[in-house]
């Protein structure tokens, strides 16, 4: 398989679409991770895991837009925890608001128990929300367990975030026009400290933009890291393929 990439976020099962058409044209990718958002996607990823076996990764987690419902979908969560090859996506989104901070970072906190409960990666999202997010990852001591996804963040707080040890995933904004800031901040991280992924369905990337994302566009990502470091595609797609088989434990 020419330059095998590896999407690690990728909700084949928030898309619509038949999941094995997704990854059949997606054939320049070896395998994906399907994170979960709520308990019932989580166990949908799981599902897939066993229908995809090696190909879908699966994870267990709670959205922060969901965070509120943590006592009611936590046990769920926590009851896949050893099965799954990730916890997550869990973080902190103020952006939206669309559960209370404080339940947000509570749910969170509780996720990265698990994370660390069970020795597992646990996936970030992380939207306004830098300096709370930085905090937690900080005071848990969670960091090198930790990927940052879809990361957005500028220099700044991309130098703070790579003290603590964390890995950076990189989506379709760092290919948007309107990319600059992070792709000057990519340009701080090593290669073996970032991951590629697409975010399917959403965030497509040029020149795939406001289209329905999938698998098969995350090149389109490397391609812009492979831009941003100097270095050709190929080895891009070594190296974070690698990292992604080093932090999901293929
Ligand atoms: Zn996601």
């Amino acid at each position: 398989m020419a330059m095998p990439w590896v999407d690690t976020h990728c909700h084949l099962q928030l898309d619509g679409r038949p999941p094995h058409e997704l990854l059949q044209r997606a054939e320049r990718v070896a395998w994906v991770v399907a994170p979960g958002v709520d308990a019932i996607s989580s166990k949908t990823s799981l599902a897939l895991s066993e229908q995809f076996p090696g190909r879908v990764l699966a994870t267990a987690g709670l959205h922060p837009h969901e965070a509120e419902s943590w006592p009611e979908q936590g046990p769920a969560i926590a009851e896949l925890a050893p099965v799954v090859s990730a916890i997550g996506e869990t973080g902190l989104d103020y952006y939206r608001d669309l559960s209370p901070r404080d339940a947000q970072e509570k749910s969170f906190r509780a996720q990265i128990d698990l994370a660390l409960g069970h020795d597992k990666p646990v996936i970030v999202h992380c939207r306004d929300a830098f300096a709370d997010v930085h905090r937690v990852i900080e005071d848990t001591g969670v960091g090198s367990q930790t990927v940052l996804h879809c990361w957005t963040g500028g220099t700044r707080w991309t130098k703070r975030f790579l003290d603590l040890e964390v890995t950076f995933s990189f989506a379709g904004p760092i290919a948007f026009e309107t990319g600059e800031t992070i792709r000057l901040a990519a340009a701080l991280v090593p290669p073996e400290r970032a991951l590629v992924e697409t975010d399917t369905p959403y965030l497509a990337p040029p020149p795939h933009r406001g289209e329905q994302n999938e698998p098969a566009w995350v090149e389109y990502v490397g391609a812009t890291l492979a831009d941003v470091w100097g270095l050709p595609a190929r080895h891009v797609a070594e190296v974070t393929s690698a990292n992604a088989a080093r932090i999901f434990g293929r």
